[in-house]
């Protein structure tokens, strides 16, 4: 995947709590002077608007599960939220009609190939397999529980703005750029439909998952709708429960084995946390008990992972202390 160069930054241990704020301001200031400079990866140009996103564009944002923030560089920047709206739509559907239903319906597995893939659904027989690749995503939007199909967007909008703490817009350019493009989530949600597996009119939920993708967020944003599952499912901005606990607890579960798609187990392996990217180069990534880190940086790799995002993360999640399997000193500086 890639190297960390942790020289001159000691590495903290998971346990406890984050390092006070001073330490996390400066070490957010850090990983952005270190990751602003690279030139590496591609902007997104499948959905036709997002190939005119500015690639030096890179804000960082750290929320606590007190609530205070730190931010560095283009925190405050809007983009479209795109595939990370996958994990707080699932935590929304699970709130309603628990995890069990959209276990069986969508599952929880990896499929090792990309986010887009028609054969993942055709090699695991029509099971979608999770809910962060759009088959799994489209179906599990379908499963809001809802008795009209604008109750079931109102149902989305509003929860996903719960979990920001603010009213979320819809960025209408590029709902309409994907809408004219996204043939393949059409085929898709068809062959769900073919499946068994879509109870609602495969063209209105495709219109719905895209209209969910569209909605504009900041880095600011995603730190704290990821600290919200980091603090159980209470927003510490605005201190609404969101969701239940254990809603929390299974996104985050969902999240470490699928949330980085095929690249999710080394996602895990370099970086340690649950986390979710999207195709706009937005990355949240949670530290349960601790905090959410949001980043935003339009240049990806070929996975469609923000690739500053990525780096900003694996830096932090050492020199923060926030990788869930580290439960020791982990270098040498630490010791001394
Ligand atoms: N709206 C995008 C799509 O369905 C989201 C994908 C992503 O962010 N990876 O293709």
């Amino acid at each position: 995947m890639f190297e960390v160069d942790m020289e001159g930054v000691p590495q903290r241990a998971s346990t406890g709590s984050l390092p006070g704020r001073g330490r996390v301001a400066e070490l957010l200031r850090e990983a952005h002077a270190r990751y602003a400079p690279l030139r590496d990866g591609v902007v997104a140009d499948y959905i036709p608007v997002l190939e005119r996103a500015d690639p030096d564009r890179f804000g960082l944002s750290l929320i606590g599960v007190d609530g205070a923030a730190e931010e560095v560089g283009d925190a405050a920047d809007a983009f479209t939220i795109q595939s990370i709206s996958k994990a707080f739509v699932f935590a929304l559907v699970c709130e309603e009609i628990g995890h069990h239903a959209v276990h069986e319906r969508v599952g929880v597995n990896n499929t090792g190939l990309p986010f887009n893939s028609v054969m993942a659904l055709e090699l695991n027989l029509g099971s979608p397999m999770n809910p962060m690749v759009n088959a799994g995503a489209i179906a599990t939007t379908a499963m809001m529980p809802a008795p009209s199909h604008s109750a079931r967007w109102d149902a989305i909008l509003h929860g996903l703005s719960r979990f920001a703490g603010r009213e979320l817009a819809v960025d209408t350019e590029v709902y309409e750029s994907e809408m004219r493009t996204n043939t393949r989530n059409r085929a898709i949600a068809r062959l769900l439909e073919g499946y068994g597996r879509l109870d609602e009119d495969p063209g209105t939920i495709v219109e719905m998952y895209t209209r969910q993708c569209a909605l504009l967020v900041t880095a600011h944003d995603l730190a704290v709708m990821g600290a919200t599952l980091a603090d159980g499912g209470v927003n510490p901005v605005t201190g609404e429960r969101v969701v239940a606990e254990e809603v929390a607890r299974d996104t985050l579960t969902v999240l470490a084995s699928c949330g980085m798609y095929e690249r999710s187990g080394e996602w895990l392996f370099e970086i340690g946390l649950p986390a979710k990217s999207g195709v706009s180069g937005g990355i949240v990534a949670i530290s349960p008990g601790k905090g959410a880190l949001g980043a935003f940086s339009p240049p990806l790799d070929p996975a469609g992972n923000s690739v500053r995002g990525q780096r900003a993360c694996a830096f932090l999640s050492r020199a923060l202390g926030l990788n869930l399997f580290a439960s020791g000193v982990t270098s040498r500086e630490s010791t001394a």
